[in-house]
């Protein structure tokens, strides 16, 4: 991973909030006109960053276009940026492009002119095949409106179509998460993605839900997808992706096994060898001539076990001989309550210890 680095490009503006989300996002009116001040933003905090970290010999090898969403911004203002990019670092080794797409938004034309800018896989925010739960959500999407966008997806970008999938949400039975599933599975897509409903702050559901607690059934809802997803040839490589054999996220797996990546855009974090970063999350602020960053620079014992908690939440895991000498009790711990396995000469998480990883990673940490 030496010399690569990989890139991600946020794109803040969404057509309506969801009651949720908490990512750094506004609503679509709000942007409307600031497509060439944006772009402008980008490309000097792009500058900024070449300068200050040395990266114009870096060979980029991941792009991930992501939000927000950024299938309601132009696709020429995209094109626009991608080019830009490939003037400043070269996108010629590149080997995986990704976008973001709310799957009210796909249009067979428009996933054409992506394939013609570049991107090589799409990642639909489908989040369920059932109309109630997308009501719940807020999701501008119905279900029909969810296969049609495979479908679509499919028939430009083949088996690089990865789809996002949501569970455990207020009243939401066993039966309703496997039926999703099922849809899913029966899609013959490369890569999916499941998260479990959290309450944050700042959000709709937070005022609403606010002694919401979803952890049981979660759990079962999470051993659910994962019996299904393996038996039907779909492994996972992340706590929260499955993936048909070599379709796993490239870039993704940049974050988790420590790979320098850059952050370009409001609330976008980067990290550059021992330096962590994200931009303000501030529209306002980004449009300014000066970027606002929230840095940190992490001792080299931190960092390391920083790097091997991501690592853990992999199926590749912890080589034995990599960890921390201070780890090695608590480890042994973690392997006797049969949250962590020995696997090749690896400490890999369990099933169990899939469930369990936020604490593993605190107990780890501190
Ligand atoms: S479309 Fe995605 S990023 Fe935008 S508000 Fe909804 S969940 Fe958040």
């Amino acid at each position: 991973m030496g010399n690569d680095l990989s890139i991600y490009l946020h794109i803040p503006f969404c057509r309506s909030k969801c009651p949720y989300c908490n990512f750094y996002s506004l609503e679509y009116s709000v942007a409307a006109g600031l497509w060439a001040d944006y772009k402008a933003a980008v490309l000097r905090q792009l500058e900024e960053l070449i300068y200050e970290y040395d990266l114009a010999h870096r060979t980029v090898n991941s792009l991930y276009i992501g939000g927000g969403t950024p299938s309601v911004v132009d696709v020429d203002f995209l094109a626009s940026i991608i080019e830009a990019i490939d003037g400043y670092l070269g996108l010629d080794l590149i080997q995986e492009a990704t976008i973001e797409l709310n799957p009210a938004d796909v249009r067979l034309e428009l996933l054409r002119r992506y394939r013609e800018l570049g991107i090589t896989r799409v990642s639909l925010g489908v989040q369920s095949f059932n109309d109630g739960k997308l009501e719940l959500l807020g999701r501008r999407h119905n279900s029909r409106d969810a296969l049609a966008s495979v479908d679509m997806c499919r028939e430009v970008f083949g088996d690089d179509v990865s789809i996002d999938l949501i569970f455990g949400l207020p009243g939401e039975e066993l039966s309703i998460w496997e039926a999703d599933l099922d849809m899913a599975l029966s899609l013959k897509i490369g890569h999916i993605s499941l998260y479990s409903l959290t309450i944050e702050s700042g959000t709709l559901f937070y005022d609403k839900y606010s002694n919401f607690d979803n952890d049981q059934i979660s759990s079962r809802m999470y051993i659910l997808a994962d019996n299904l997803l393996s038996s039907a040839g779909m492994q996972w490589y992340e706590i929260s992706n499955f993936s048909v054999p070599g379709k796993e996220s490239l870039h993704n797996l940049r974050y988790w096994l420590g790979g320098d990546f850059i952050g370009l855009g409001p609330s976008a974090w980067s990290y550059v060898g021992d330096i962590r970063f994200s931009v303000k999350p501030d529209l306002n602020s980004f449009l300014r001539a000066r970027m606002e960053y929230e840095k940190d620079i992490l001792p080299a014992l931190r960092r390391l076990k920083e790097a091997r908690v991501l690592q853990l939440r992999t199926r590749y895991g912890i080589d034995k001989g990599a960890v921390p000498d201070d780890w090695v009790d608590r480890i042994m711990d973690f392997v006797k309550i049969g949250w962590i396995e020995e696997v090749d000469n690896k400490y890999v998480l369990t099933l169990q210890g899939r469930l369990f990883s936020d604490e593993i990673a605190s107990e780890l940490i501190y």
